[in-house]
């Protein structure tokens, strides 16, 4: 009960949602998509037949950071076991 009138104070708050740091983390769907791309064996095959299979892969980094709702944005305390923004753009540099 005391949990449900936190959630609802906080929900109608402004002041408290001001005060948050949200980041932005890949969705659940997202992050297994790229979980699987990481695990993949083979690399870039477009030479031989564009645009390959890796390219494509809903996982590839360079096709997420693009996208809008493969993301979401959490409380930063929230974060810490997820898989952010940051951490994509630093995997591709
Ligand atoms: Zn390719």
């Amino acid at each position: 009960m005391l949990t449900i009138l936190k959630l609802l104070f906080n929900l109608f708050n402004p002041r408290k949602k001001e005060n948050q740091i949200l980041v932005k983390v890949l969705t659940e769907d997202a992050e297994s998509d790229y979980l699987d791309f990481l695990n993949q064996d083979s690399s870039c095959s477009c030479h031989i037949n564009p645009p390959c299979y890796i390219c494509t892969h809903p996982g590839n980094p360079l096709g997420l950071i693009e996208s809008d709702y493969d993301f979401e944005l959490v409380n930063v305390e929230e974060s810490n076991n997820r898989i952010k923004y940051d951490d994509l753009i630093r995997s591709i540099k």
